[in-house]
Parts: C-alpha cells; structure tokens; sequence
C-alpha cells in the first residue's frame, strides 16, 4: 500500500473512531496485565466474564498472590488453558510484590520477564497503561496488515515491524486499536464486509465482495 493510501486508511478509521480503546475491562494497570495475559486464545468476552469474578476478589498482585493457583483457577476455569494461566499469573504477582514493590513496570525487559508475558502482551500494556506507540500483532491485525497489503508479512513479528515503520507517526499510539476492531467487526476472517468497509476504496485486497 502507497503512503498516501495509508494516510487515507488512518484518517478513515480515525475519523470514524478517535478514541478507540480495549474491550477488555479493567479498572488498574495490573488488572489490565492480568486481562491481557488471561487473553491468549480466548475472546474479550470471555475474558470479561471470568475476570469480573477474579478482580472483585483479588484487585491487587497482594491478593491475587494470596488467593493462589488453586483460588485463581477456580475463578477462571471458563476460558481456554486456564490451569496454566492461573499458575502464571500468580507467579508475574510474587515477582510484582517481591521485586516491583506490587506495581506493573514500564518496560518492555520488565514486562517480558513475567511469567506469561510475551511480546504481544507487553506491547498490550506499554500501549494502553503507557501510551506507547506499539503494535500488539494478533490474529486480527494479522489478517488485515497481509490482506489490505498495509504490512504483508509471514510472522506477528514482520507485520509489528512493518506496520511500526509505515504508519505516520500521527496515528500510531492508537493504531493498534483502529486495526484489531476493524478487523474483528469488519475485515473478518472467513467473509470480509467489503460491502460496509470504509476504506475499501484504499484497500488492496484483490478479492474484495459486497457483503454489507
Ligand atoms: S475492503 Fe474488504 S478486505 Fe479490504 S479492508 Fe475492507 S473489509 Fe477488509
């Protein structure tokens, strides 16, 4: 995609949206680390739903680590490897109380020293609690960066790259929000909405349809 077209691409989603946000609920910065590392393979719905139970009883890594593996698994046993999750999460909580003094640090080498916490987790946090222009690459963003040929890349790695490089500075701390919400209500996976895309005229896809 030409430079101008990504300008064009942005100032759409942008105009349309101009505080796009996450759908995860959360009411702190560790609460929203806790979502996103729940997250993995799961939906935002989902993940509300068991973190509504998880939060009211433990709102703090103090609490979280006092509840446990078992306590924490119990509360999220609905969403997708959740056994897993729980003994993480109660791990990243020991190391937050033990050597952050119960807070969420703000680097990405911090953040990715967490038990749980990958590169697209702590682009999540660096983004929302931090204001940084990173570029989480999941399954969504994936899928749009390759289709619309805004970032055509074979790994979640090429694209953040890509799209880090491409995008005008103006847009990228939201960027990562405008793409993941296009592409979950828009661009979808099995039958895109060609047919109610607002930059479809910007678009590269070459099979695009009509589907409103
Ligand atoms: S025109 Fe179709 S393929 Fe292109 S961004 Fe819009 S929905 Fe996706």
């Amino acid at each position: 995609m030409k430079r101008d077209a990504i300008e064009t691409f942005f100032a759409t989603l942008a105009a349309a949206n101009p505080h796009p946000a996450t759908e995860l609920v959360y009411s702190s910065v560790f609460e929203l680390l806790a979502a996103v590392l729940l997250s993995a393979q799961a939906t935002d719905v989902g993940v509300n739903k068991a973190t509504r139970r998880l939060f009211a009883l433990a709102p703090t890594p103090q609490k979280m680590l006092a509840l446990g593996v078992e306590g924490v698994a119990e509360q999220i046993k609905t969403i997708g490897l959740y056994r897993n999750k729980a003994k993480h999460l109660v791990e990243t909580c020991r190391i937050l109380v033990e050597q952050h003094g119960g807070e969420v640090p703000g680097t990405r080498e911090a953040l990715e020293a967490l038990p749980g916490v990958g590169r697209k987790t702590a682009n999540v946090v660096l983004n929302v609690a931090f204001g940084e222009p990173t570029m989480a690459v999941d399954t969504h963003i994936f899928r749009v960066g390759n289709r619309t040929g805004l970032a055509p890349g074979t790994t979640p790695l090429a694209v953040e790259l890509k799209l880090l490089k491409r995008i005008p500075p103006a847009y990228r701390v939201h960027a990562h929000h405008w793409l993941i919400l296009h592409g979950r209500y828009v661009c979808q996976a099995r039958a895109p909405r060609c047919g109610a895309c607002a930059v479809r005229t910007v678009c590269g896809f070459r099979e695009k349809n009509d589907r409103p």
